[in-house]
């Protein structure tokens, strides 16, 4: 069946369709002297001073901020995403990277007080770790795993999706540059069933930390299980943004529809289901409705556009598939002609158990529901079998409280739509995901807890 699977894949640019590169697949015996030259060059890297290492990261992450128009540049042209987005994404990778490497000084074990004698603890690296990261946002997810592990004295190595592993394959070109060790840090393109797999498969990896669908993250874990290996997952989201009658509904109208339409809705975290309180419903809908129409969709490398393509064309086939037959939708505006356009859509008619309204659809379509009291909107937000994000608007704030606490979510935000950021955890909530990436643990999870007890009595 492997041989099937092609030894090369075609990087097109979305907007346009047109081919902009190919790159060849990395093969599994390739995997496979990737991790052993990884393991080598991990065990340098483990024993080196940390501030040494803190030192290198730092210059790689000055690295990729000296880069950053060329980075972007190269996001817009293979994902699509509009030039703002993409030097915000170069902009992270940097941050992360800057971030980890104040974890390496920092990355202490602890002593316990135990009877007849000392006990410490040392957090130990794991060894060498797979990223498996998916298309939607190719540098910072990639960042997200790279970053801490390296940090916490792992070697990484990194599948990009098979549409997008251009900027991946330039960030391992800059690691070298800055001075990392050769075969610390390893970009493997290519084939999820093959060259993913292999990563899974190689008892030589320690953890695999994928982002991407649950589907495939399923079957990663299970998997893993026979190796007990380590797994971090990252994976679907249908979130949603709870608008509560007294809330500033101007401020919430006017921001629900980059909330779902961000890199034109291929965000886990997108918040695709706008529940709203019947008694500001009416309203709601006057106030969004323009706001959704007047989103600028199209050329993502102008600096005006809000929206870009989708990545392929399955992609725009998929949202395409979602759409019911006959709907009441608002709509916004799309391009015609070469790459993958879907306009600005909130259905505002349909079920609450229809596909569109349960399913990820990973496009730039939300649909709007009502709700009637507080318990009412904690039942729809719950009713779900993700819980990666989700929004709340209102301007009583023990109601953000009650309703924070009560959606089952790993990444909310009250009056605001932010919910991913470098410092502070991220991760979902039932088949979102398990595990968290970022924030202040995120070195701790690329590593061991030996227990070490020292008899002072012998
Ligand atoms: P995908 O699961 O198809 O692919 C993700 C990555 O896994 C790719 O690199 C792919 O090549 C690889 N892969 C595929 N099959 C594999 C296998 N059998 N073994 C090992 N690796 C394999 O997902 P996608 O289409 O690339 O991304 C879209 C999905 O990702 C959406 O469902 C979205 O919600 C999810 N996502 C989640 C987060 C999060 O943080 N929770 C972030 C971004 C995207």
């Amino acid at each position: 069946m492997h041989d099937l699977e092609p030894t090369e894949h075609h990087v097109l640019n979305p907007a346009t369709a047109e081919r902009i590169a190919t790159v060849a697949a990395t093969t599994r015996d390739e995997v496979d002297v990737a991790v052993r030259r990884a393991a080598k060059a991990q065990r340098g890297w483990a024993a080196a001073p940390p501030a040494d290492r803190a030192r290198l990261l730092r210059r790689f992450a000055s690295a990729v901020d000296a880069h950053t128009e060329e980075l972007a540049a190269t996001e817009v042209r293979e994902a699509g995403h509009t030039i703002g987005n993409a030097r915000w994404e170069a902009g992270n990778v940097r941050d992360l990277l800057n971030y980890a490497a104040g974890g390496v000084e920092r990355l202490s074990g602890r002593q316990i007080p135990v009877a007849g004698g000392i006990d410490i603890t040392f957090l130990e690296p794991l060894g060498v770790i797979g990223v498996i990261a998916p298309w939607n946002f190719p540098m910072p997810i990639a960042g997200w795993g790279t970053a801490p592990a390296l940090a916490a004295g792992n070697a990484v190595l990194l599948k990009p999706a098979e549409t997008t592993p251009l900027t991946a394959l330039r960030l391992a070109e800059l690691a070298l540059e800055a001075g990392l060790p050769e075969h610390l840090f390893q970009v493997l393109p290519g084939a999820g069933a093959v060259t993913g797999d292999a990563l899974v498969e190689h008892s030589g990896v320690a953890k695999i930390v994928f982002t991407g669908s649950t589907r495939v993250g399923k079957q990663i874990m299970a998997k893993s299980a026979s190796l007990v290996k380590r797994v971090t997952l990252e994976l679907g989201g249908k979130s949603p943004n709870i608008v509560f009658a007294d809330a500033d509904l101007e401020q919430a109208a006017a921001t629900a529809p980059m909330a779902f339409l961000d890199n034109a809705g291929q965000d886990c975290c997108a918040r695709t289901r706008i529940l709203v309180q019947r008694a500001a419903y009416d309203r709601f809908l006057e106030l969004l409705a323009p706001a959704v129409e007047s989103v600028v969709v199209g050329d993502p490398a102008d600096e005006r556009t809000e929206m870009g393509p989708l990545i392929s064309a399955a992609q725009l086939k998929r949202v395409e598939g979602y759409m019911p037959t006959e709907a009441t939708a608002i709509r916004g505006n799309a391009p015609s002609g070469g790459g993958f356009w879907f306009p600005p859509t909130v259905i505002t008619d349909a079920p609450a158990d229809s596909p569109v309204a349960t399913e990820e659809v990973f496009g730039p379509v939300a649909v709007v529901l009502p709700f009637d009291d507080e318990a009412d909107a904690v039942r729809l937000a719950n009713a779900t079998e993700y819980g990666l994000a989700g929004s709340i608007w209102t301007r009583d704030v023990g109601r953000a409280l009650r309703v924070s606490r009560a959606v089952a979510a790993g990444n909310l935000s009250v009056n605001s739509h932010s919910a991913v950021r470098y410092g502070t955890p991220f991760g979902g909530y039932k088949q979102s995901g398990l595990g968290r990436e970022l924030g202040p643990d995120s070195l701790v999870a690329f590593t061991e807890t030996k227990n070490v007890f020292i008899s002072t009595e012998a």
